[in-house]
This record gives C-alpha cells, structure tokens and sequence, in this order.
C-alpha cells in the first residue's frame, strides 16, 4: 500500500479578559488583553492540536486533557499540542502540513505570525514552511467584532506509509 493521506479540522474561541500578554500559538503577544480558559486559553494551539488529533480520528483536545483534570489548570497548550502529536504519531502517522486562521478585531496576528509559525512547526515535526498562519478580523460584525474574543480554525494533513 501507498501513503495515505488525511485531513482534519479544529475550531477554538476564547474571551477576552482585561489586562496581556496573550498567547497564542505558544508566543507572548503584548496586548492589553489576554484569553480567559480552563488552561492557558491559547486558541491557536487549541485549534491546531483538534486539527491533528481529528485527522487520524484519535479523539479531541477535550477528551485527551479534560477540565475535570485539576493537572490541566493553566497547562501549557503547547505541551498538550506536543503530546496530541505524540499520539498520532504512534498511531503510524506524520503530520505533513498546518493552516490556521485567527479571526479577532485585535491584536493583528500578522507581525507575530513568523513566532508563532517556528513555535508550532517545532512542537509538530515539521518544517516552518509546512506551517501557515492567516489572520482577519470579523469586519466588526457579531461577537468578534465588538471585540468580545478570538476565533481560530485550523486545517492539518498527516500521512501514514502503511
Ligand atoms: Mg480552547
């Protein structure tokens, strides 16, 4: 058999609270707000690891790291991203690529979206260039637009050679 190839999505949001730094995708983004969350709120690292895990259909952050589990307060997300590409990897496969998209009014993503590209494609395996991450606001429109909190949708390809 050939490699296979398999595609997953993942979608986080989380609200903002007074007073930074935010994180997001495991960097420290001064901003005059940070997310509010179970654990560190990081929505990027939250939508991406749902990305990988639910491409090889091995469960969801929720399940693998539950809010129940006192362990988990103030966990750092990209040690739960680390730890959802371990177990796909032991499930026979790699991640091949990752996009996301960051909807929020503010802060822009833009400048920081190198950081966060280095961050992710570190704790994924994978080369920077395999790593993409967009950001847009909402055009004020909605929850999002009254700045009200952050969205994230992230996409990911894995392959197996078996
Ligand atoms: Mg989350």
């Amino acid at each position: 058999m050939g490699a296979s190839t398999r595609i997953g999505i993942g979608y986080d949001s989380h609200r903002f609270a007074p007073g930074g730094p935010l994180i997001l995708g495991g960097v420290s983004i001064p901003a005059d707000v940070s997310l509010i969350g179970h654990s560190d709120a990081d929505a990027i690292s939250h939508a991406v690891t749902d990305a990988v895990l639910g491409a090889a259909a091995a469960g969801d952050i929720g399940s693998l790291f539950p809010d129940s589990d006192e362990a988990n307060n103030g966990r750092d997300s990209i040690e739960m991203l680390r730890s959802a590409v371990a177990s796909v990897h032991a499930l026979g496969f790699v991640v091949t690529n990752i996009d996301v998209t960051v909807v929020a009014e503010y802060p822009r993503v833009g400048p920081h979206a190198p950081a966060i590209r280095a961050r992710l494609a570190d704790a994924l395996g994978v080369a920077v260039p395999a790593v993409s991450v967009k950001g847009k606001t909402n055009e004020g429109m909605g929850w999002i637009g009254r700045g009200e909190g952050i969205a994230c949708i992230a996409v990911a390809t894995i392959t197996s050679e078996r």
